[in-house]
């Protein structure tokens, strides 16, 4: 005997814990299937463990998506400060970091708690360990799992986006598209560690410092480390999620200032100084010896030509360097891609071509850069649909 719920949502994650509690406070009956055996595992691990869950400048501009404009609606209507008011009322307090960032200062499990507790209050059933073994849609949705069959009026797909596989992350918002005719985007790492050749840059591992890097018309300038395996570090798991296989990217090290001039400025004060010397005044002094050995001369000063000055300093304020891949969904914080927003009513989050059948989060081709914005799209694209189911 199939049980009966007005809304059926996939994925006990952020999106779909949010949407869970609004729908039910309208009084919606509503059953959340989680394949895992408990809640909320990617905000358990987030920012740290203390959960980097918003950001205080959220707009648009922080979101990759084949339509731009798609998650502004969404955005609008559910604010990071909706969700600090949901906090407060919950006694959670916060701490903001650089660029608006903002870290739960209980740790990020109070944070599925929270989420926990409205579900309940809303009077909304949870069952773990349910994967969706048959779904059809006749007169209502009709879905199977071992713990049991379900009927639906309202189906939403909240199972979030395929990187760290081994967290039980899958594609399952993009085959239920494909079921019913909708189109996705591929998936692809974002938010991910870049490979190198073996040996490029491995000697240097751990050396970290501020730097600008930019790739197809986008720049960040924050924090790189060097790996055993290649680059790291905020400033490049942010450029990650705009480049594609084969695309250089260009690292300026000396953000902010003319290396040109400076080094000729120096030659005039210093010249019988070496370039190496004179280099790691401004970058770690490994880096700055590296680069001497295997880009540069390393001799005095007074040696270089002008015009080999300018080269040098095109390199140090444009390092144009070609990686081999990124880390993939093993180690990416999220993917970009995912269910095609031309698909989707960006009010309801609902399927233009299936009426009933919703997607929310990160399944939607919605992908935020790093500081907080995948959650807030995770809360208010769950927030808008659990108005409508
Ligand atoms: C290590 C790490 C750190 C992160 N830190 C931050 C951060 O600090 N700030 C930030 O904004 N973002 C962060 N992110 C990204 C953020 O976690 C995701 O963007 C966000 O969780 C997406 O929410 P979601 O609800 O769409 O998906 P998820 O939170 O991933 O939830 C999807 C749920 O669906 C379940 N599921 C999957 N397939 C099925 C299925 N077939 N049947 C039933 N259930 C299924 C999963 O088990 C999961 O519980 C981080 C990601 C990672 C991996």
């Amino acid at each position: 005997m199939n049980k009966h719920f007005d809304v059926v949502i996939v994925g006990a994650g952020a999106a779909g814990l949010m949407c869970a509690m609004e729908a039910g406070r309208r009084s919606r009956r509503v059953l959340v299937l989680e394949k895992a055996d408990r809640a909320g595992r990617k905000i358990r691990i987030s920012g740290g463990g203390k959960s980097n869950f918003t950001n205080l400048y959220v707009s648009a501009d922080n979101y990759l998506s084949h339509n731009p404009h798609f998650c502004k609606s969404a955005l609008a209507r559910y604010t990071p400060w909706d969700f600090m008011g949901l906090m407060s009322r919950h006694g959670l307090t916060w701490e903001e970091r650089e660029h608006g960032q903002l870290f739960c200062e209980q740790g990020a499990t109070a944070i599925v708690d929270m989420l926990l507790q409205e579900c309940t209050q809303a009077g909304v059933e949870l069952s773990y360990d349910s994967e969706i073994s048959y779904l059809k849609k006749q007169e209502y949705f009709e879905l199977q799992t071992m713990q049991g069959a379900y009927t639906c009026a309202s189906l939403v797909v909240a199972t979030g986006g395929p990187s760290i596989p081994r967290m039980g992350s899958t594609d399952f918002g993009v085959q239920v598209a494909k079921q019913f005719g909708l189109k996705s985007i591929p998936f692809k790492p974002a938010l991910v560690p870049f490979t190198f050749p073996s040996g490029f840059l491995k000697d240097l591992a751990g050396i970290s410092l501020e730097a600008e890097v930019s790739c197809n018309g986008t720049a960040f300038r924050e924090q790189l480390l060097i790996t055993h395996r290649g680059l790291s570090g905020p400033v490049i798991l942010q450029i990650s999620s705009y480049w594609n296989k084969g695309d250089a990217i260009v690292i300026d090290l000396l953000p902010g200032m003319d290396a040109a001039d400076w080094l000729k400025a120096e030659q005039g004060a210093r010249p019988s100084v070496l370039l190496k010397t004179v280099l790691a005044e401004k970058l770690p002094r490994r880096l700055a010896q590296a680069l001497c050995e295997r880009l540069f001369t390393d001799q005095p000063l007074q040696q270089f030509q002008q015009k080999k000055l300018d080269e040098i300093g095109a390199t140090l304020n444009g390092w144009r360097l070609f990686p081999a891949g990124t880390e993939g969904m093993r180690t990416a914080e999220v993917a970009t891609g995912g269910v095609d927003t031309n698909e989707l009513s960006s009010r309801t989050l609902e399927a233009k071509k299936q009426p009933g059948l919703y997607f929310i989060g990160e399944t939607v081709d919605v992908t935020g850069q790093l500081g907080g914005y995948n959650f807030q799209w995770a809360w208010a694209s769950g927030w808008c649909a659990g108005q409508f189911v």
